[in-house]
């Protein structure tokens, strides 16, 4: 059997390491193609150096030059790319075959949806993709015979209860019998408090998640239920499920990662440990299953599972998802971009937790009293969404 050759958009995150951790288990099964990075080239290089990578990308000459700079000297140096379109471009490079997506906000959409057009298998981490281009994104795995694997644990979790023939293509409409998808929600570090209560709260407390270990900004999502919110959407899209047929439920275990619900009553759910290596190693050995490093689940240490409804009031983000979802493609634009502009204000403390909640809200509100343009290209959605990022920026200033 031939290698397959893996590219991980985004290495040196919490996804893209995890990526690493799985592919090192198969040396006999994949390669490692090209890895990226927007900063943490040494760490980069690390990596490089460990996965024999052909090819690196960085995001300018600066980080170019940082990694010639630290790469050892004995050592063959991979081809180093310059710049977002050399993401794109490796992402479509006929020498891979699979690509994870896993750049953090919608920076990461051009190289996905370039991985799409040129038939890859793309694992797709990166939500924030199909919540600013989903009619976009999914029309190319359908168009390109693009393979289409969710690594979001939900989504996984759903793509796993679902029947399928061994191929992850895009479905051109729900799957038959499939009443409703339930994503499973674990309330993050302020499930138990209100929304008032929570202005001074800090980027810490905000990314002290209690279940699962991520990056920054998912982290902050997943405080404020945005993260939910993004998810539905994304459900929507990869599912091709009308919003009213997706429900949130809140469930702090985080041992169920989500369920579907088929027309005779019966609901088929994936459990497991909250660790993103089997939803990783789901989409790398799909149809098979592979050896991930994650251990067994123990539901009789777990205990309990508990269930319950999500109060829209307490995490006003979820709400303003469901509006979006709703409003259309532009709208979902916009939040998504809006909360991106606030989260890093919050992330670098210049803005306050609560004030998220009320950027999307008055981007969303300006979003809806604009002509709808047409959102049919990548050129379009990208102008639309640095139009969104223009406004939230000055609302985030004008709103502490
Ligand atoms: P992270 O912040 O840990 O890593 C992000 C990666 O993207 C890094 O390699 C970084 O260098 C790169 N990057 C950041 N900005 C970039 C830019 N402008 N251009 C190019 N590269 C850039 O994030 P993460 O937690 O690994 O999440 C990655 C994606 O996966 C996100 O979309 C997130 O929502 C999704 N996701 C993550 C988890 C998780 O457990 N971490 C779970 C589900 C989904
Ligand atoms: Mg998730």
């Amino acid at each position: 059997m031939s290698l397959a050759r893996v590219t991980i958009l985004g290495s040196t995150g919490s996804i893209g390491q995890s990526t690493l951790d799985v592919l090192a288990r198969h040396p006999e099964r994949f390669s490692v193609y090209a890895l990226s990075a927007h900063s943490r080239i040494d760490l980069l290089a690390q990596q490089a150096e460990s996965t024999c990578a052909k090819v690196v990308i960085v995001p300018d000459s600066q980080a170019a030059k940082r990694f010639r700079d630290v790469w050892p000297a004995k050592v063959p140096s991979p081809e180093i790319r310059v710049g977002a379109q050399a993401l794109a471009d490796t992402a479509a490079d006929s020498f891979c075959d699979v690509v994870m997506a896993a750049i953090v906000g919608a920076a990461g959409l051009p190289a996905a949806l370039a991985a799409a057009i040129a038939g890859k298998r793309v694992l797709l981490a990166n939500k924030e993709a199909l919540v600013a281009a989903g009619s976009l994104f999914m029309a190319a795995v359908r168009d390109h015979g693009a393979e289409l694997l969710p690594i979001d644990s939900e989504h996984n979790a759903i793509f796993q209860c679902l029947p399928h023939d061994g191929r992850a293509s895009a479905p051109s409409g729900p799957t038959p019998g499939v009443r409703r998808l339930i994503l499973t929600a674990s309330g993050g570090p302020f499930r138990t408090r209100q929304w008032s209560e929570l202005h001074d709260v800090t980027p810490e407390q905000a990314c002290a998640h209690p279940n699962w270990s991520m990056g920054r900004k998912i982290s902050v999502d997943s405080a404020t239920m945005l993260n939910k919110g993004l998810e539905v959407i994304e459900a929507h899209w990869l599912f091709a499920m009308p919003a009213e047929r997706i429900s949130v439920v809140i469930h702090p275990q985080s041992v169920v990662h989500s369920m579907v619900e088929y027309e005779d009553g019966s609901v088929l759910a994936q459990l497991g440990q909250p660790d993103m290596r089997t939803p990783i190693a789901y989409g790398l050995g799909f149809p098979q299953r592979i050896e991930s490093g994650v251990g067994m689940l123990d539901l009789a240490l777990a205990g309990r599972l508990d269930f319950s409804a999500p109060d829209f009031g307490q995490f006003p983000c979820l709400n303003l998802s469901f509006q979006a979802l709703k409003a259309g493609e532009g709208a979902c634009i916009a939040l998504n971009a809006a909360n991106e502009v606030a989260v890093d204000a919050f992330l670098n403390r210049r803005t306050s937790y609560t004030n998220i909640a009320r950027v999307i809200e008055s981007t969303l509100e300006w979003q809806a009293g604009q002509a709808s343009n047409s959102l049919s290209s990548l050129e379009e959605v990208v102008a639309a969404d640095q139009m969104a990022r223009t406004f939230a920026g000055n609302s985030c200033l004008l709103s502490r």
